[in-house]
């Protein structure tokens, strides 16, 4: 694939840092040598010794003064070395793309961590969308990603979608606007990409099936677009086996995946990573080479070592947990919404991720319904509740 066409002229324009680079180099370069030129402080200076993390099974995490010392430090902008491995292995594991095989220029795959996937979004956003660019989506969309788009394009088209997904007819319908071989013809300004939250959609709640996506990828061969998969809750998927990505179906190259660590560990260390071709893997690296130079390297530290005690296994053991705590979850407030809505509501039981989604019969917008009487009755119960408490 030639992905030229879909960078903006930004994005174009990055070149590596010069200070960045040197930092690149210096995690293969021997002990001995010290590089004066990125500004590295001292880790001597830092004041803390040493850390020990309590791991749920009572096992630990002890970082002795030198590793402690190197994760307080600067760190290579793509992510550290061991964490990039075994994610890569990782990916491998669960996804298998055909990209894993392919020559580093024609859209190999790769990886680079970021400081949560809304970081590797937000980038890739600047990297391929230019005013006036065509960006399918589907509505309601997670707002961390719609006011990201927005003040970038202002062509956003909102493809109809259920409870199982974006709809491939409507967007055959709307994609039939132009021919096949548009793409290759700037003037005709064909969609350049479809971002879509395939698992536990943010806010939806709904969940692509396989075939929807194998029909979707088949349209963006077609029509020549890049597929963004934000996927958050694809490790919180409530039944087995888990639905096949996009990425797993990348003959091409063109899809950008982003996972991310929050959900299933921690949001607070931030950590996320981006899964896509070579050479638009590097230029999201560009730019954090620039912007917050790389992810928390603590925070990756701790992942790291944590993933390695593990194994892959032990990782996947773990997910499930997790799993099992928010089907619970789900099924409880499934239970009570069934209790206390049916008749008023409508929604469709998730199959992944934190969200339920209500349509309130007759109401178009909740909006003040929640932010004033059901704050308001909360606040009478809770007060209610705190008087009896008190008595
Ligand atoms: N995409 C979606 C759909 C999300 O729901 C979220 C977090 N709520 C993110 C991205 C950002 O996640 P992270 O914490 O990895 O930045």
């Amino acid at each position: 694939m030639n992905y030229s066409r879909f960078l903006t002229a930004t994005s174009i324009a990055r070149k590596p840092s010069p200070i960045r680079a040197t930092a690149d180099i210096m995690v293969k370069a021997p002990k001995s040598l010290i590089s004066l030129a990125p500004g590295s402080p001292n880790p001597n200076m830092f004041p803390f010794k040493t850390a020990t993390f309590t791991v749920e099974n009572g096992n630990t995490i002890h970082f002795e003064k030198d590793t402690i010392k190197r994760a307080l430090q600067y760190s290579p902008s793509y992510g550290i070395p061991e964490l990039l491995s075994w994610l890569k292995q990782l990916q491998i594991k669960l996804h298998n793309p055909p990209t894993v095989h392919y020559p580093p220029t024609q859209g190999q795959m790769d990886i680079c961590i970021t400081s949560g996937c809304q970081d590797g979004l937000c980038k890739v956003f600047e990297m391929l969308i230019n005013p006036g660019d065509i960006i399918l989506i589907n509505e309601p969309l997670y707002p961390g990603a719609l006011y990201a788009i927005k003040p970038l394009s202002s062509n956003i088209i909102n493809v109809p979608s259920d409870e199982y997904g974006i709809i491939p007819e409507a967007l055959k319908k709307i994609l039939s606007q132009w021919k096949p071989e548009d793409s290759k013809d700037p003037t005709k300004n064909t969609p350049k990409l479809l971002y879509t939250i395939p698992n536990g959609n943010n806010p939806t709640g709904y969940s692509m099936t396989g075939d929807r996506k194998k029909e979707i990828y088949e349209l963006a061969r077609k029509y020549d677009f890049l597929i963004i998969e934000d996927d958050p809750y694809y490790f919180l998927q409530f039944n087995k086996p888990w639905v096949p990505t996009f990425l797993s179906m990348d003959v091409d190259g063109r899809v950008i995946r982003a996972d991310t660590f929050s959900k299933i560990l921690s949001s607070g260390l931030r950590v996320g990573f981006m899964t896509g071709p070579k050479s638009l893997i590097e230029r999201i690296v560009l730019h954090t080479q620039v912007s917050s130079l790389h992810a928390c390297t603590l925070s990756q530290l701790m992942i790291s070592q944590l993933l390695y005690q593990w194994g892959q296994d032990g990782f996947l053991a773990h997910v499930d947990r997790v799993t099992d705590f928010y089907r619970d979850q789900r099924n409880a407030i499934l239970a009570a919404a069934d209790k206390w809505l049916s008749g008023l509501a409508e929604w469709h039981a998730p199959k992944a991720g934190l969200f339920l989604w209500i349509k309130v019969k007759g109401i178009s917008n909740t909006q003040l319904l929640i932010e004033e009487k059901a704050i308001e009755k909360e606040a009478f119960q809770r007060l209610a509740q705190l008087i009896k408490e008190s008595l």
